[in-house]
């Protein structure tokens, strides 16, 4: 039987689950042997980086460096040479730790590296202990067995997975999404779970499904094509003059947000005053989860408006084009920041990738620059003293006389741009 990895189709989904207190135990040892193993990884780096300054001056230090670095080879090695970190972490090898956790640990570390070298984020850093706790692992499956119930992750009915070492669990989640998963007509695999639980103090489960039949039917041909500009006034402009607002889901929260949040530093600082720690503090926890939950209410609901607009977009047109943002070095300017991440670009241009992949439809991604500045019409760019400032929102091509609504226009030439990729 074929890999996930090798499979055509992916989904994924997320179920709540209703852990007994034996079971949300497992879950917090294994979220912390998970972060034992990338911090021990991070650790030896640090040390690394600050003896390789000194190795020349200090002997002892040079000595040291030869240490660490073999100790980077065993740590580093692959396979049963996982023993190493094993012997510097005995309690991974208690029956409560998922043997996974290694692996994902180290994964995540390789990972947080590519990115610093990648997109800059960094060089890795301890991972602090939070109210969050999640960890990875994966499903086996045994020659001959196969399909959502085959596997050592396995859906024992409806209503109840079999995860590795915590065992049976109740889980729920939207009917039409497990309607969908178990008529599935093709071979399905369960890959890779994440268990977690949120800061509001919710468990889930979420699961990578793969097949090589696809999950959804595939959208009729419409004949269409569109460019989207990604703005604040509006969220999207399209080419064709159509337009989604923007629900700006936190700044309608902002008041509430800020009164919890103001309520919850008070109660810290009492505590705080008294010597109670925090995690004992009783009226502390009880407005540190209501501050959670309401970014989490936020979240939902960016998410759920992101779904509809990429879906619509998805579902109307064969080409969806779009700018690809670098929202990283945007949100630098930090007027900006708390709009942009609100508005949730980076998250609609994932979706529209994703759903271009799910429904067969194309979603081109094109460099954003002069989008604005350039006539759709005849080509003229707008430079010099031309240069239309934030607050034109229409104007006329001084070349071939053209007139343009500002968003629209910017729209029409990423679509071209995307057709020129081609
Ligand atoms: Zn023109």
């Amino acid at each position: 039987m074929k890999k996930c990895s090798q499979m055509n189709y992916h989904y994924g989904v997320v179920l709540k689950i209703y852990p007994s207190d034996a079971q949300k135990h497992i879950i917090a040892v294994n979220d912390g042997a998970q972060r034992a193993v990338y911090n021990l990884l991070v650790g030896v780096d640090k040390e690394t980086y600050r003896l390789k300054k000194t190795a020349d001056i200090v002997p002892a230090d040079r000595k040291r460096l030869e240490d660490v670095t073999l100790k980077i080879r065993e740590l580093n090695g692959s396979g049963s040479d996982m023993a190493h970190i094993r012997n510097t972490l005995p309690f991974l090898n208690e029956p409560e730790v998922d043997g996974q956790v290694i692996a994902t640990a180290k994964k995540n570390y390789t990972a947080a590296w590519k990115n610093m070298r990648e997109r800059h984020t960094g060089v890795p850093t301890f991972h602090k202990k939070s109210y969050e706790q999640s960890y990875q692992t994966s499903n086996h499956y045994q020659s001959g067995h196969e399909g959502l119930n085959g596997g050592s992750i396995r859906f024992l009915d409806r209503k109840h997975l079999k995860l590795p070492i915590i065992g049976r669990i109740r889980c729920s989640g939207s009917p039409k999404i497990i309607d969908k998963l178990f008529s599935h007509s093709g071979q399905t695999r369960i890959g890779t779970v994440t268990v977690s639980r949120d800061a509001v103090g919710e468990y889930w489960v979420s699961l990578q499904i793969a097949s090589d039949d696809p999950f959804v039917e595939s959208l009729p041909k419409t004949g269409s094509q569109v460019g989207i500009d990604l703005n604040l006034i509006d969220l999207v402009n399209d080419s064709e003059g159509g337009s989604f607002e923007n629900p700006r889901c936190r700044k309608k929260i902002q008041t509430k947000l800020a009164k919890a949040q103001k309520k919850m530093s008070r109660r810290a600082n009492q505590a705080k005053k008294d010597g109670r720690e925090l995690r004992n503090s009783r009226n502390y926890q009880e407005m540190r989860q209501k501050v959670a939950y309401l970014h989490r209410k936020t979240a939902r609901q960016r998410a759920d408006y992101l779904n509809f607009v990429s879906k619509q977009l998805i579902k109307s047109h064969d080409l969806v084009a779009a700018e690809d943002l670098k929202v990283r070095n945007l949100v630098k300017n930090h007027c900006l920041a708390a709009a942009i991440s609100d508005a949730g670009w980076r998250t609609l241009l994932t979706m529209l990738k994703q759903k271009g992949e799910m429904y067969g439809r194309d979603v081109i991604l094109v460099a954003p620059q002069y989008t604005t500045q350039t006539c759709s019409v005849c080509g003229h760019v707008m430079t010099g003293d031309q240069k239309l400032p934030l607050s034109v929102r229409e104007w006329d091509c001084p070349a071939c006389g053209a007139h343009h609504v500002r968003d629209t226009n910017a729209a029409k030439n990423i679509l071209a741009k995307a057709l020129e990729s081609l």
